[in-house]
């Protein structure tokens, strides 16, 4: 659910994705500012007769600064990630920063370095803005930059909190794990967090603050599903891949209609499809031929019911993750919950493709486990 955007561009190959969070809090950020600038102004000792252009103008350059300041901070995040060799599917910018979602866990040490990048970088914009600010420039802009400044140190001190799903929760856990271990440093920091939730959102209600229950809203959920995920984890870990891997797996070619390979999934109960390319010709699914994957899922997108003679090229996915028979089953968890994947790859020591794992096949073994009380080995 907070996986969802819409990909706006993308740098080095990463797709940085657009919230509808944050979509809908820009245009408030904007209107806000725009009836605010003119009191900020005053507040800062500058004439309302100082300001010239139109407040919405201001507002909007305000909305847009911030955008941009947040994509910053995830740039951050995403850098200090790569080099340390993980892999970064997608960047979703949100309404209080974003999420840049790795393709496998990092070791705690590293994972708190990354973390801190963020928060590190908005202080580093703010010291920026505060600098332009004392700048001889216009009175107005000289006020805008101080604005910016603020909304940036109070973006990183709000992401510093040390609370999941905040970016200082992260910190907190890396600093804790080498002592608690990973499981139980999670879930002090997740706990943490929901209790700053429940203080947000009283905080909140009592004083008729819209936006801060939101933001209790916002920062429970996180902090619950950081929690659901180690625990599933947990489950998952020490299991390989070719326990929980489902091999009813059809194929298609690219230009077959998604309709028609919709009924054929149903009809022989498969869980999806490989993509392979047109002349038929090989066998064995070697992945050199697989152009892509279907699942149930991505035959059902909207866009697809619109266009009912759509192929299943469009619908297909081409990035899909890939892992082997023998990988433990916890790293499929974090590359369904890590990228945008429906599906993730199996593949044998030959690199045959022999299977697929979906959310499905993975909350089938967690609750199965869970039933049956544990793993029994
Ligand atoms: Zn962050």
């Amino acid at each position: 659910m907070f996986d969802r955007g819409w990909t706006i561009f993308r740098i080095r190959g990463i797709p940085v994705k657009l919230h509808i969070t944050l979509v809908l809090f820009l245009p408030y950020v904007a209107f806000v500012t725009s009836t605010q600038f003119r009191v900020i102004a005053e507040a800062v000792g500058l004439p309302r007769s100082e300001v010239h252009l139109p407040p919405l103008v201001w507002g909007t350059i305000l909305a847009v600064g911030l955008f941009v300041s947040i994509l910053l901070h995830e740039l951050a995040h995403s850098f200090v990630a790569l080099s340390n060799g993980v892999r970064v599917r997608s960047i979703t910018l949100m309404m209080l920063g974003g999420v840049s979602r790795m393709e496998r866990d990092v070791k705690p040490e590293r994972e708190a370095w990354m973390a801190f990048a963020g928060p590190l970088s908005s202080f580093g914009i703010a010291l920026g803005c505060w600098l332009f600010s004392l700048l001889p420039l216009p009175a107005e802009v000289r006020v805008a930059f101080l604005a910016l400044a603020l909304a940036n140190a109070v973006l990183g001190a709000f992401n510093l909190l040390p609370a999941f799903p905040m970016d200082g929760g992260r910190v907190l856990r890396g600093l804790l794990s080498s002592r608690l271990g990973i499981r139980r440093a999670t879930r002090v920091a997740a706990t943490i967090g929901k209790g700053m939730a429940v203080l947000f959102g009283l905080l909140g209600l009592l004083s008729f603050n819209i936006l801060l229950v939101l933001i209790a809203v916002f920062v429970y959920m996180g902090a619950a599903g950081e929690q659901g995920r180690s625990q599933f984890r947990q489950v998952l870990e020490g299991l390989p891949v070719a326990e929980v891997m489902t091999s009813r797996l059809g194929e298609a070619h690219a230009d077959e209609r998604a309709g028609e390979v919709a009924r054929r999934l149903f009809r022989q109960n498969l869980a999806g499809a490989l993509v392979v390319d047109g002349d038929g010709e090989h066998d064995g699914h070697d992945p050199d031929h697989v152009l892509g994957v279907v699942t149930a899922w991505d035959l059902a997108r909207p866009e697809l019911h619109r266009a009912p003679d759509a192929t299943v090229g469009k619908a297909m996915r081409t990035d899909v993750p890939r892992v082997h028979t023998r990988d433990d089953a916890a790293a499929t968890l974090d590359a369904l919950v890590g990228g945008d994947a429906e599906a993730v790859l199996v593949l044998d020591e030959g690199e045959h493709v022999v299977g697929l794992v979906t959310p499905a096949d993975l909350q089938r073994a967690i609750t199965l486990l869970g039933a049956a009380g544990g793993r029994a080995r």
